[in-house]
């Protein structure tokens, strides 16, 4: 059968199941994304995409795409088609939650999915020099650079890190003596600290350019380590 492009690919989502045999199925949902793809696709239609991967990955019926094909499709260029901004927690690999394959997605960890100059600079390299149409900043429950945050943890490096958790503690309104072991907190923390972030991208000078033509979204999302779903926050 023909490659199908990712638009095909997308309109055959819903009837692919009915439609097609299940390799062909999955032979046309693991084409590779590319730049006529990428450009043809909205920020909306690449927040489903991600929606529907973790869809997949909830049901227990990730794609099984084959990789080295996908390597050797992507060998001489990349067009991904988000961007993500997560934790470094093991429980939390985005490619994995939200069941994307070689070059789908640009992925930036660092603990507490926090925005400093270079993750903001490699969100800029991924969106407007790469061309990626969604930036999606992915929380997640019982996320450690949180509490330590809240607990106001010191150690080395890391002191500086949770330094940039705090201000979205303080803006909570939150009366008493701050704990990890609240896990209410800890959870509000978590989405504050994803909201603050997603704010900090949309103001940034190079990110808003694109976001007012249309060229890109920024959403924030909580992902749930005891159930694997992820919730987008409004
Ligand atoms: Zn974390």
């Amino acid at each position: 059968m023909p490659v199908l492009n990712r638009r095909q690919t997308l309109g055959l989502a819903s009837a692919a199941c009915l439609a097609l045999p299940g390799a062909a199925w999955a032979q046309a949902a693991c084409a590779i994304s590319t730049a006529a793809t990428q450009g043809a696709m909205t920020p909306d239609a690449a927040l489903k995409r991600l929606q529907e991967g973790n869809a997949r990955f909830m049901a227990g019926a990730p794609l099984n795409c084959d990789l080295r094909q996908q390597v050797r499709g992507t060998a001489q260029a990349q067009a991904p088609f988000a961007a993500v901004v997560g934790c470094i927690d093991s429980r939390v690999p985005p490619e994995l939650v939200f069941d994307q394959h070689i070059g789908d997605i640009f992925a930036a960890r660092v603990a507490g999915n926090i925005v400093n100059d270079d993750i903001l600079g490699s969100l800029e390299f991924a969106t407007r020099l790469a061309g990626a149409r969604l930036i999606a900043v992915l929380g997640h429950s019982e996320c450690g650079a949180v509490k330590g945050a809240i607990d106001g943890a010191q150690l080395g490096h890391l002191t500086g890190l949770l330094a940039r958790i705090r201000p979205s503690l303080q803006r909570l309104d939150y009366s008493g003596v701050p704990s990890s072991k609240d896990a209410a907190l800890v959870q509000r923390v978590a989405e504050r600290n994803v909201r603050d972030a997603v704010a900090q991208l949309e103001r940034a000078e190079v990110l808003r350019a694109l976001i007012d033509q249309g060229q890109l979204k920024v959403v924030g999302a909580m992902h749930d380590v005891a159930t694997g779903r992820i919730v987008w926050l409004a």
